[in-house]
């Protein structure tokens, strides 16, 4: 399979290009991305010599460079987004240049191009917030309440119009929080433990009741594969692992990780419009076959050691200024 997947320098990107490459011997993996902030090669390091890799550095919205790529391409990801929330706040114009008019160049090249697959990746953030117990299936409506979850929202929308319009299937995915290595550290796990690790306290939102379903980038990235090879074209499946917590109740189980107690926590003004609980419905991809491989306290503490171990890779984003967001109150979810 000639696979291109965009944004495969990022967070969910790079751990989705490793795992294709050391699992799937079939696959000859593209990797277009533009290197925003967010976009980083030192995640693919041990993958770039790689003999069916490829990295092409530019962007989802040049859609001459997109048809060139898909026109080689039997399959397509779209993972490249802006993806912070609190950054949406701040400058939404952003988020629908690359997160609309890139989705629909990378959908309309792929149409025209008649790619076989394509998954466009989104976020259960789309649904906006349900309070306990409930939790969305694929069919309920969207309703986001931040730039950022307007804009995936928008082009969730777009691919089923290419469905309906073109009979031209393009599969979505709808993940709950991930977490785990290469997690840039404006993001609340890698920012609280990177503090924390430093000495420095961590910045909880509001009264930290917020739920987030949790779960381990290495079990989302095969439920991505999975998804795009064995799911229906066109359909949409939700992905979580459904480890439900308050964002205070993990601040708890990282503070007891790294050693340190309440004092370091720093309650500081909640983000507007932040979504109290978000609970999403994962029967139909565990009917693909799906489920979650990890325990939620064993990721938890790989990642911790992962952020021992990488410092060379965070410090240098820490250093960047990445940390510093929304006024003075680093955010407290994704
Ligand atoms: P990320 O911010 O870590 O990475 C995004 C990548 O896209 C970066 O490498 C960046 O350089 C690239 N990019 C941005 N704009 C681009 C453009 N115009 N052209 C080409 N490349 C561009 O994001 P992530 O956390 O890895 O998220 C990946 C996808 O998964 C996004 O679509 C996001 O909405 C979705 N998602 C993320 C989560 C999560 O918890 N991280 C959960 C659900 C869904």
């Amino acid at each position: 399979m000639r696979l291109l997947v965009t944004g495969g320098a990022g967070f969910i990107g790079s751990n989705f290009a490793r795992w294709v490459l050391t699992n799937q011997p079939d696959v000859r993996l593209t990797n277009l991305d533009a290197l925003t902030y967010a976009g980083n090669l030192a995640s693919l390091a041990d993958v770039e010599d790689h003999p069916r890799y490829r990295f092409v550095r530019g962007d989802v919205c040049d859609p001459a460079l997109v048809g060139e790529l898909v026109a080689d391409a039997d399959a397509v990801v779209h993972f490249a987004a802006e993806s912070h929330v609190d950054r949406s706040i701040d400058d939404p114009a952003a988020f629908l240049r690359t997160n609309v008019t890139g989705a629909g160049v990378v959908f309309d090249a792929c149409r025209r191009a008649e790619v076989d697959r394509v998954l466009h990746i989104s976020t259960d953030e789309v649904y906006g917030s349900v309070e306990a117990p409930g939790r969305f299936g694929e069919g309920d409506a969207l309703e986001p309440n931040s730039p950022y979850a307007a804009s995936k929202a928008a082009a969730d929308l777009l691919a089923r119009s290419y469905g309906v319009t073109y009979g031209y299937p393009i599969t979505v995915t709808r993940s709950a929080n991930n977490f785990g290595p290469f997690h840039l550290p404006e993001k609340m796990i890698p920012l609280f433990v990177t503090n924390l690790l430093d000495g420095r306290k961590v910045p909880l939102y509001g009264d930290g009741g917020n739920v987030r379903d949790w779960t381990y980038v290495l079990d989302n990235v095969v439920a991505q594969w999975l998804v795009l090879t064995e799911g229906v074209p066109g359909e949409v499946y939700n992905v979580g692992a459904g480890n439900e917590l308050t964002n205070r109740a993990l601040t708890g189980r990282l503070l007891d990780r790294l050693g340190h107690g309440e004092d370091m926590i720093e309650h500081v003004a909640d983000r507007p419009g932040h979504d109290r609980r978000y609970a999403i419905d994962t029967s139909k991809v565990a009917a693909l076959g799906w489920h979650p491989a990890s325990d939620l306290d064993e990721a938890l503490d790989a990642t911790v050691a992962w952020y021992r171990a990488n410092e060379a890779w965070w410090r240098p984003l820490k250093d960047g200024g990445l940390s510093a967001r929304r006024g003075t109150s680093p955010s407290g979810g994704r």
